[in-house]
C-alpha cells in the first residue's frame, strides 16, 4: 500500500489552511494593499524593450549586484548595511526563519499582525510565541518585555506599519524590544511609503536589527522584490538559506528601470495617502462604524454585523478584506486597501447600501 499523506505530511502543516486567495475578476479589487495606479504609459513601452532584450536564455545575476546597487540609492540605505533580496519579503521572512529554526526556536510576534510571521514559523518547524496588542492595538512593552524573558526569541518580527491594523508602533517601545532581545529583530517596513518613518537610519546604531522593505505596495507587486538591510554578519549567514537566482531577470531588470523613475511611485504614494485621508473621514460618518488610524495604505473598521456587510459588499462588486474570527481584538472588523478616488467611491456606495438592506 502506499502510504497516504496523513502517514507522511507533518501534522502542524496538515493542521494549516493554505493561505486563501479568493477570486477577484471584475472586481473593485481593496483586499491586498495594491497600488491602484498603473505606471506611466512612457515608462511601460521602455519595460517593454527592455523585456524584449533581457537574456532569458542565461540564470539571472546570482548576487543581483546592479539592482541592488539602485536599492541602495532609492531607499537611502546608510553604507555599513548590506542588502539581501528575496521573491518578495514572504521569502525574505522565510529564509529568517528557516536559517534560526534550530529544533525548539522561537519566533515571536505581535497579535493582530501579518500571518505570513505565524504560518512561516510552523512552515520551518519553529515554535511562534504571539503577544496580544492592547485593545486599541498599540504595542504592549511589559507583556512583550515578559514574553521574551521568558522564550528567547531567536527573531521578532514587527511590522511597522501594522498590517491589518495600519497603526506605527511607538518607536521606544520598539527600542526597548531591541535592547532586551536575546536574538534578532526584523522591522517589517512594508507600508513605509505611506508612514514617513523609518528604523533604517537608526538600524545601523544596533548589532541585532534588521529592516524589511518591498516594492509590493509601492507598485510593484508583480514582480516579487522583498528587500532586507542589515549588518553584513547577519545578513551572510542569511544568504546560506536563499536559493540561487531567487530574484530572476525580468524582476531585476524592471525594478532598476523603474527605481530610475522612483518619482512616479512616491507620487502615486503622495495621492494614496491623501485618498486615505478623504476614505477615513468618509468612513468616521458612517453610522456605527469605527475606522482606526492608519499610517498604511488601508484601512481597518469595526462595524456591527461584518461578515453580512463583507457579503453585501462582495454581491456589489467590491472586494475587501475581512479579519472577523481572526483574533479576539479584531472581532466585526474589516479590512480595506485605499484605492483610486473612483474605487473608493464606489466601496462607499457599495457601504451605503448594503448598511441599508
Ligand atoms: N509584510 C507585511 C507586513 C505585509 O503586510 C506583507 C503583504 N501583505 C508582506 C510583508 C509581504 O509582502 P511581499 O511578499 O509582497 O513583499
Amino acid at each position: 500500500m502506499p502510504k497516504s499523506p496523513e502517514d507522511i505530511i507533518r501534522e502542524e502543516i496538515r493542521a494549516l489552511k493554505a493561505y486563501h486567495v479568493p477570486p477577484s475578476a471584475g472586481m473593485v479589487k481593496l483586499d491586498a494593499m495594491e497600488n491602484p495606479y498603473g505606471l506611466p504609459a512612457e515608462l511601460r513601452a521602455r519595460l517593454g524593450r527592455i523585456v524584449e532584450e533581457a537574456a532569458l536564455n542565461r540564470y539571472p545575476d546570482p548576487g543581483a549586484g546592479e539592482l541592488k546597487q539602485s536599492l541602495r540609492e532609492a531607499l537611502a540605505v546608510p553604507p555599513e548595511l548590506d542588502l539581501l533580496l528575496g521573491n518578495g519579503s514572504d521569502e525574505l521572512i522565510q529564509m529568517l526563519v528557516l536559517a534560526v529554526a534550530r529544533p525548539g526556536a522561537v519566533v515571536l510576534g505581535v497579535e493582530p499582525s501579518f500571518v505570513m510571521f505565524r504560518l512561516i514559523a510552523a512552515f520551518a518547524g519553529a515554535r511562534y510565541v504571539g503577544v496580544d496588542l492592547r485593545e486599541d492595538f498599540s504595542l504592549d512593552g511589559e507583556r512583550l518585555l515578559a514574553a521574551l524573558e521568558a522564550h528567547r526569541p531567536a527573531v521578532i518580527f514587527i511590522a511597522r506599519p501594522n498590517n491589518p491594523t495600519g497603526n506605527l508602533f511607538d518607536a521606544g517601545i520598539v527600542e526597548r524590544v531591541i535592547e532586551a532581545a536575546p536574538g534578532l529583530v526584523v522591522i517589517d517596513e512594508a507600508y513605509h511609503a505611506f508612514a514617513g518613518e523609518s528604523f533604517l537610519p537608526r538600524a545601523a546604531r544596533h548589532p541585532n536589527v534588521v529592516v524589511m522593505r518591498t516594492l509590493s505596495k509601492l507598485g510593484l507587486a508583480g514582480i516579487r522584490l522583498g528587500v532586507l538591510a542589515g549588518p553584513g554578519r547577519w545578513l551572510a549567514e542569511l544568504d546560506k538559506v536563499r536559493l540561487p537566482y531567487n530574484v530572476n531577470t525580468l524582476t531585476q531588470a524592471v525594478a532598476r528601470e523603474v527605481l530610475r523613475h522612483g518619482a512616479v511611485l512616491t507620487e502615486q504614494a503622495g495621492a494614496i495617502k491623501l485618498e486615505r485621508r478623504r476614505l477615513a473621514q468618509a468612513l468616521q460618518g458612517v453610522q456605527g462604524v469605527t475606522a482606526y488610524p492608519s499610517d498604511a495604505n488601508f484601512i481597518l473598521f469595526r462595524i456591527r454585523e461584518a461578515e453580512r456587510v463583507f457579503d453585501g459588499l462582495k454581491r456589489r462588486g467590491v472586494l475587501i478584506k475581512s479579519f472577523h474570527g481572526s483574533h479576539r481584538l479584531l472581532a466585526d472588523c474589516l479590512r480595506v486597501t485605499v484605492g483610486t478616488p473612483d474605487e473608493n467611491t464606489a466601496f462607499l456606495s457599495a457601504l451605503t447600501q448594503t448598511l441599508s438592506e
